[in-house]
């Protein structure tokens, strides 16, 4: 039996023992010592996303290698980081250069996990379902780490981090010296600003709609805190020398904020829609304005990332200290601490929350 928290409805979350899938030739088992509360997770319990229930949360995870299928690749004890958008590698976007597009990974939410205690088939999320103790997963989805690397806050580049440091690289093309504007600090929001910073970016506006975000967003880099207004753009073009911000990285996902991130960036601009929104919205443009501003509007899916190349790239900064893992952590919890992690989360309070579970060799004898 292993601990797992299961999603048997919408808003119905309990810690429960269940049975994981047997260990495929190709996969491998992880014993997690990580795992990220993500405003996805969230999403799988509140009715934004559909999942099929009953569901185990979770897809922001690292661990250790226990058991290894023959053809899996990988040892036991390697230390991974597990990735939810593993790219098939043969259909149309993976064979022109974007796997995050993969035609294999749009619209799924789980796969089989194994059973619960009576007997019913769970779904794990996004193939990983790792708010658990251990998970089965593809090897393929288990991206190999160096033991130097700490282990359970690693677990942030499987999510967040990819997320916002990849919109920042990948999807604005953040310059050296350019002015970025990031709206709304959860996981990915602190992310993007990191992703900022290390794209180079002289000014980087960092605003969030609660004030108590500014130390976590200064200590990921931003230069200039501002608490949301309806005002945002002008008070953005005050910064700027009238001009506007070079790019905006929306990491919000409603309709009023990625109309107020594009009207803060300047003619010529980059905003880039990083936050998954309802389709209950509608953000609306005259034609005037789409041909005068000259604006690109892009989205970010997965921060445009190649996963198996952007971590290791990342791991380069996490070895010289310019990326600080633990930076965004401001909870560790159990997974009985979920649920009250969920309702900060909705409350905007808090930067990330890490599940974090003690991996034996770790433990005091
Ligand atoms: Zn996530
Ligand atoms: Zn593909």
């Amino acid at each position: 039996m292993t601990l797992a928290l299961v999603a048997s409805a919408p808003g119905e979350l309990a810690v429960q023992g269940v049975t994981l899938r047997t260990v495929g030739d190709g996969d491998v088992r992880v014993r997690i010592a990580g795992v990220g509360v993500c405003h996805s997770d969230l999403s799988m319990v509140n009715g934004t996303l559909r999942p099929s229930y009953p569901v185990v949360l979770g897809h922001e995870a690292s661990g250790v290698v226990t058991e290894a299928g023959s053809a899996a690749g990988l040892d036991v004890g390697q230390h991974v980081v597990l990735n939810w958008a593993v790219p098939c590698d043969t259909c149309w976007h993976c064979e022109h250069g974007e796997p995050w597009l993969c035609s294999t990974i749009e619209g799924r939410t789980g796969s089989p996990g194994g059973t619960l205690g009576d007997g019913t088939p769970f779904e794990a999320c996004l193939g990983l379902g790792a708010m658990a103790e251990e998970v089965v997963v593809a090897a393929t989805a288990a991206v190999p780490l160096p033991d130097e690397v700490p282990l359970a806050e690693a677990a942030l580049l499987g999510c967040a981090i990819l997320t916002g440091v990849g919109a920042a690289r990948n999807a604005a093309r953040v310059q050296p010296g350019d002015t970025v504007l990031v709206v709304g600090l959860g996981g990915v929001g602190l992310a993007a600003v990191t992703g900022a910073r290390l794209a180079g970016a002289a000014r980087i506006i960092a605003v969030d709609v609660s004030e108590g975000k500014e130390p976590l967003a200064r200590r990921a880099g931003a230069t200039d805190f501002l608490v949301a207004s309806p005002d945002l753009a002008t008070r953005v073009r005050a910064l700027t020398d009238g001009r506007g911000a070079d790019q905006a990285l929306e990491c919000v996902g409603s309709a009023a904020t990625v109309r107020q991130a594009w009207t803060a960036v300047r003619r010529g601009g980059t905003c880039v829609v990083v936050g998954v929104g309802p389709r209950d919205q509608q953000v609306t443009f005259n034609p005037l304005e789409l041909f005068h501003f000259s604006r690109t509007l892009v989205s970010s899916v997965y921060g445009n990332s190649d996963a198996r190349r952007d971590i290791a790239g990342l791991l380069g900064y996490v070895a010289d200290g310019t990326l600080d893992l633990a930076s965004s952590i401001t909870d560790r919890i159990t997974l009985a601490d979920v649920p009250a992690a969920f309702d900060r989360m909705e409350r905007g309070e808090g930067g990330r929350a890490l599940v974090t579970f003690p991996l034996e060799h770790e433990e005091s004898p």
